[in-house]
């Protein structure tokens, strides 16, 4: 796999003291990948700020996250699996999905197949689809909701590579 220097610009940069290099790529698959060069050392430095910035962000809302599923883990786990005790697959993806069929019935199996036994399964859906849990459980939890809240304020296209 070879990439091949398809297209490069330059012109000035940011600030206007030095230059940038725009580059295109592509491979053998017809894939392209691009990439900006920055050739002035003030511009430069600016561009690391903001990907460390964007990086801490990042960290941020993860751990947000990370808190707010300790907390619905620790407060709802026991409430949300015997919400759907005794049911079977297909009457818990009902209950799961509320007549929305996302995810469709064939792959919401395939995933309990997966976690190895619906309760698995369904303590998963609580970490990785907290809202929805919660939505399904009826569950205002203000602690919750206010991390979670915080971490969408957070959300922000990252600035790219280079
Ligand atoms: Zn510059």
């Amino acid at each position: 796999m070879s990439w091949e220097v398809m297209q490069t610009k330059t012109g000035p940069c940011a600030c206007g003291a030095g230059t940038e290099t725009y580059v295109l790529e592509m491979d053998d698959w017809n894939r392209t990948r691009s990439a900006t060069q920055i050739h002035c050392p003030g511009c430069r430095k600016k561009r690391e700020q903001e990907l460390a910035a964007d990086q801490r962000r990042e960290d941020r809302r993860d751990e947000l996250l990370r808190r707010a599923q300790e907390l619905a883990m620790e407060r709802y786990s026991v409430q949300w699996l015997s919400l759907f005790a005794g049911m079977t697959k297909k009457a818990a993806w009902q209950r799961y999905t509320d007549g929305v069929g996302h995810p469709a019935l064939g792959t919401f199996y395939q995933h309990i197949k997966h976690a190895g036994g619906l309760s698995k399964h369904l303590e998963w859906c609580l970490t990785s689809d907290l809202e929805r849990c919660l939505r399904v459980l009826e569950i205002n939890d203000a602690e919750i909701a206010e991390l979670l809240k915080e971490r969408a304020q957070l959300w922000k296209p990252t600035s790219g590579s280079m």
